[in-house]
C-alpha cells in the first residue's frame, strides 16, 4: 500500500499499476539547427541580426535557433501581407481561397504525427493530447473555414461582406498549431492576408506550418510568420499598415494593445485569461464529474485560458466528492510528453514553473489546504505535481487569479443562487461548466453565469462551429463559427 492509500481521507486505489514505458518515436520531425523568418513565402535571415534558442521543457535541450523579429523585419512582413492582399488575393476567386484551405487541413491531416510529435517535444504538452486533440482540431478548423470561403454572403445575408486587409495575429505558448488555424483559417477565408507571430517558448510547429503553405502552393506573402518576443509582437500592433489585430495571450498584455491602439481605427479581438467555475450539483452522475475537473483543470497542465481551475461544490456532496477527486490525482501519470500514457507533461517554462509555485506558496500562507499525491519527477525539465486546495477563501489570489497551471480552488455552496453569485465573483468571465442532471438547472443556471462558454456535464469541449470568447476581463470578439468569420470582416 502507498502512503496515500493508507491515508483515511483517500480511498484506496483498486490495484498497483505500473506501466510499461510506451514512447511515441520522434525521428518522425526533423528540425533545421536555424529557422529565419518566413516573408513573401521565403526563409529570411532577420535584419534585426538576432537569434534565439527554443528548448523543450521536458529535457532542457536546445531544439532550433530561431529569428528574433526586429522592427524592419515586422515592416518587411507586413509589406509583403499587403501586396499579397492588394495584387491577387483580395481579388481571387472565393471558390479558389477555398481550394488552399481544403489543402491545408489535409496536409495538416497527413502530416499530423510529425506535428503532435513537435508540439509535445517543443511545447511540453502529453502526446495524447496533441494528437488527439490539437492536431485534429487544428485540421478541422481549415475544413470548417474552407467551406465558408465561397458562402460568405450566405452567411451575412443582405450584407455585403469585404476583407480588412492585413491581419496581425499574435498567439500564446498553450495551444501553438490550434492557435495558429484558430486565427489564420478565418482570416484566409475571409479574404486577409496576415503575418502571424507565435509564442517566444514554441514557435516550432508554427514554422513547420510555413512548410505546410508551400506544399499547398499557397501564394507567397499571404501568410507571413515572425518569430519573436513581446517587442516583435508589440512592433506588429503599432505597425500602420496592419487594419486587424488578433491576440490571444494574458490580460495584461491585452490591455496594453488595446491602450495602443484605442483612437486608430485598427480592429481588434483579444482572448485573454479566465478563472472558470465549473460547478457540481449534488444530482449529478459524480465519477462522471470527477472525470469532467480533472480534465477541466489537469488537461495541458493547466495552461488553458478556460480551464475549470475553480472547483464549486454543492456542500451535502463535498466529502465524497473530494476523496474520490484525491484519489483520481493518485492515478494520473506525470512525466515525458512523448509518452503515450502520459496524463501531465511538461511546465511550458521556467518561468511559468515559478509563477505556478509562487501563486501555490501564496494559497498556503493564506491558509488553503493543500493536496498533492505522491508522485516521482523527472529530474530534468519543468514540472509540477498536480494540485488540489480545499478550504479556500473566495477573496484568496488562488481563487481570484488565473494560475495557468495544475492547480485546483476548491469551494461550495448550498443553493443554486450561491452557486451562479460565487461563479460570477470573478474579474474574468470566459467558460463555465454546470454537472447536473436537471436539463432545466442547466438552462437556469447557463441564463445567469457571465461567461462566453457554458458546458453542461462536461468540459473543454472545441468545436469550429461554435463561437468562443469571452466577457469582462476575458476579452471580447469571438473566434469559431460564423462570429470568427465576422471578425474579419467590414460590411458596405
Ligand atoms: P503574454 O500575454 O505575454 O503572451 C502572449 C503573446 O503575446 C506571446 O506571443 C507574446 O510574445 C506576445 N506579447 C508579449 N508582450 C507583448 C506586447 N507588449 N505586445 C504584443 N505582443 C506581446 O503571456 P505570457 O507568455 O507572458 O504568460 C503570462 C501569463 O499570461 C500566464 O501565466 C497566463 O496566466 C497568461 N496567459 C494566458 C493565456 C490565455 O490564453 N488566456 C495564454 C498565455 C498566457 P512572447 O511569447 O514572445 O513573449
Amino acid at each position: 500500500m502507498t502512503d496515500v492509500a493508507k491515508r483515511k481521507d483517500v480511498a484506496p486505489a483498486p490495484l498497483e499499476w505500473e506501466y510499461a514505458p510506451a514512447p511515441e518515436a520522434r525521428d518522425i520531425v526533423r528540425f533545421e539547427e536555424r529557422y529565419g523568418l518566413f516573408v513573401a513565402g521565403e526563409h529570411v535571415d532577420p535584419k534585426s541580426g538576432q537569434w534565439f534558442a527554443t528548448t523543450s521543457p521536458a529535457s532542457e535541450e536546445q531544439l532550433a535557433e530561431v529569428a528574433l523579429a526586429g522592427a524592419e523585419d515586422v515592416d518587411l512582413a507586413v509589406g509583403a501581407a499587403r501586396e499579397a492582399y492588394e495584387n491577387g488575393w483580395s481579388g481571387l476567386r472565393p471558390s479558389e481561397r477555398a481550394k488552399y484551405l481544403f489543402r491545408i487541413a489535409r496536409i495538416l491531416q497527413e502530416r499530423s504525427r510529425e506535428l503532435a510529435v513537435a508540439e509535445s517535444l517543443d511545447g511540453g504538452k502529453p502526446i495524447k493530447e496533441s494528437r488527439d486533440v490539437d492536431l485534429p482540431l487544428a485540421a478541422a478548423h481549415f475544413f470548417y473555414y474552407a467551406g465558408w470561403a465561397d458562402k460568405l454572403e450566405y452567411a451575412f445575408p443582405n450584407r455585403r461582406p469585404r476583407p480588412l486587409g492585413v491581419a496581425g495575429q499574435i498567439i500564446p505558448w498553450n495551444f501553438p498549431l490550434l492557435m495558429l488555424a484558430w486565427k489564420i483559417a478565418p482570416a484566409l477565408a475571409a479574404g486577409n492576408t496576415v503575418v502571424l507571430k507565435p509564442a517566444e517558448t514554441t514557435p516550432l510547429t508554427a514554422l513547420l506550418f510555413t512548410d505546410v503553405c508551400r506544399q499547398a502552393e499557397l501564394p507567397p506573402g499571404v501568410v507571413n510568420i515572425i518569430t519573436g518576443d513581446g517587442s516583435t509582437g508589440a512592433h506588429l500592433v503599432k505597425h500602420p499598415d496592419v487594419n486587424k489585430i488578433a491576440f490571444t495571450g494574458s490580460t495584461e498584455v491585452g490591455k496594453a494593445i488595446q491602450r495602443e491602439l484605442a483612437g486608430t481605427g485598427t480592429h481588434l479581438t483579444l482572448e485573454l485569461g479566465g478563472k472558470a467555475a465549473n460547478i457540481v450539483f449534488d444530482d449529478c452522475a459524480l465519477d462522471q464529474a470527477i472525470e469532467g475537473i480533472v480534465n477541466g483543470i489537469y488537461f495541458n497542465q493547466g495552461h488553458v485560458c478556460c480551464a475549470g481551475s475553480r472547483l464549486l461544490v454543492q456542500e451535502s456532496i463535498y466529502e465524497p466528492l473530494v476523496s474520490k477527486l484525491k484519489r483520481r490525482l493518485t492515478t494520473l501519470r506525470v512525466g515525458d510528453p512523448l509518452d503515450k500514457n502520459t496524463d501531465v507533461g511538461a511546465i511550458n517554462s521556467k518561468a511559468q514553473l515559478e509563477r505556478i509555485r509562487e501563486f501555490v506558496a501564496s494559497g498556503t500562507e493564506e491558509g488553503a489546504e493543500i493536496y498533492q499525491p505522491p508522485c516521482r519527477l523527472p529530474e530534468k525539465g519543468y514540472w509540477f505535481v498536480p494540485t488540489v486546495f480545499t478550504n479556500v477563501a473566495q477573496s484568496s489570489r488562488i481563487a481570484q487569479e488565473e494560475i495557468f497551471g495544475p492547480v485546483l480552488s476548491v469551494l461550495t455552496f448550498r443553493t443554486p443562487e450561491e452557486a451562479v453569485e460565487k461563479a460570477n465573483n470573478t474579474a474574468y468571465g470566459l467558460s463555465a461548466g454546470v454537472w447536473t442532471e436537471k436539463g432545466s438547472r442547466i438552462l437556469w443556471m447557463t441564463e445567469r453565469l457571465r461567461a462566453g462558454v457554458v458546458w453542461a456535464n462536461t468540459f473543454n469541449r472545441f468545436d469550429p462551429t461554435s463561437p468562443f470568447g469571452g466577457y469582462k476581463e476575458s476579452g471580447f470578439g469571438r473566434e469559431g463559427g460564423r462570429h470568427g468569420l465576422e471578425a474579419y470582416l467590414t460590411f458596405d
